[in-house]
């Protein structure tokens, strides 16, 4: 991956009537071509920056600049760079998506020669619903045509507001693929979720906001390494007396004739000294099943630092 930086954001401050901060000094950077989570509990202060970008809400102070173009001077090449898909389905029923795509294509003032209509809807997998009543669409089709909608300008950065918030399994699967699409073909993505399992599996980097404030900005990778904690679970043939050495360095949270369940801290033990351990009190490891922290984990510490 590329360092080039698509979207920059310094000391961001939004403060709407009877003063209420939503956004405080926010200062984050998102590379070209990476998937970046933007993560936050309700209130965080995350629609508010979507706004901001989007033109809907003016920000109080800061700096914002979009693919080289900053906000204040140039506003519309800002928004020529941005394909915003909000979380509200606003397709109208009686339009095809065909159609549609077109219609917008022309608000941007995208001459006929340059649409692309037919790609993005083989983008976003609705090529065989191309002269379909939108109204005929399920809702996780009608999703992709928001996704669709946003593309026809070409935009390099598409930001996906909580795309799959109501959609069923197998649709958001569909959804998070053409997402993976987008990413392939060079776009840049900034998403927003409520859930972490998804940002987990879609982001390269997340940044988690609370109040309004940036609190926490690294890899998943790394965000995942945060939480150091490990639970073990060992299946055994008889119960163990003694860890010896390493007692103290872990918790055990359950120990029976049947299983032995302990918690540590991965920086601190290694699963082998465990091992041996119980090997040598000639206890029998007949199963071992072990859960690594997933972001949930790491969001709950956070918020609540
Ligand atoms: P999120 O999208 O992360 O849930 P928001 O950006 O919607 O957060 O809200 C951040 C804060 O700003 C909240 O305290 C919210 O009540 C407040 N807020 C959002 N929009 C407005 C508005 N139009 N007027 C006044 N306060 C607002």
């Amino acid at each position: 991956m590329n360092n080039k930086i698509v979207l920059s954001v310094k000391n961001l401050n939004k403060i709407y009537n009877k003063n209420i901060q939503a956004l405080k000094n926010l200062n984050l950077e998102v590379n070209e071509g990476e998937i970046f989570g933007l993560l936050g509990p309700n209130g965080a202060g995350k629609s508010t920056f979507i706004n901001i970008l989007s033109g809907i809400t003016t920000k109080t102070s800061g700096d914002v600049n979009v693919w080289g173009f900053n906000l204040d001077k140039n506003p519309r090449q800002v928004r020529a760079s941005l394909g915003i898909v909000p979380q509200e389905i606003n397709v109208d029923p009686f339009f095809t998506p065909k159609n549609l795509l077109e219609l917008q294509a022309g608000l941007y003032g995208v001459k006929k020669k340059d649409r692309i209509t037919d790609t993005i809807l083989e983008l976003v997998s609705l090529k065989d619903k191309a002269n379909s009543y939108t109204r005929n669409l399920s809702g996780g089709m009608q999703r992709r045509l928001l996704i669709a909608k946003a593309l026809v300008h070409k935009p390099p950065i598409v930001i996906l507001d909580e795309p799959t918030a109501g959609v069923d399994v197998e649709l958001r699967k569909k959804l998070l693929e053409n997402v993976k699409s987008l990413q392939s073909i060079g776009v840049t993505i900034i998403l927003t979720t409520h859930y972490l399992s998804e940002a987990e599996e879609m982001c390269d980097r997340i940044a988690i906001i609370n109040k309004g404030r940036l609190i926490a900005l690294d890899t998943t990778e790394n965000m995942l390494n945060k939480i150091q904690g490990k639970i073990v679970k060992f299946k055994i043939n008889k119960k163990v007396s003694n860890l010896g050495d390493i007692s103290n360095l872990i918790k055990i949270v359950s120990n029976n004739s049947k299983e032995l369940i302990i918690s540590y801290e991965k920086n601190k033990v290694n699963i082998q000294n465990i091992i041996d351990s119980l090997k040598a009190q000639n206890i029998d490891i007949l199963d071992v099943q072990s859960t690594d922290p997933d972001l949930e984990d790491v969001f709950i510490k956070l918020i609540k630092d």
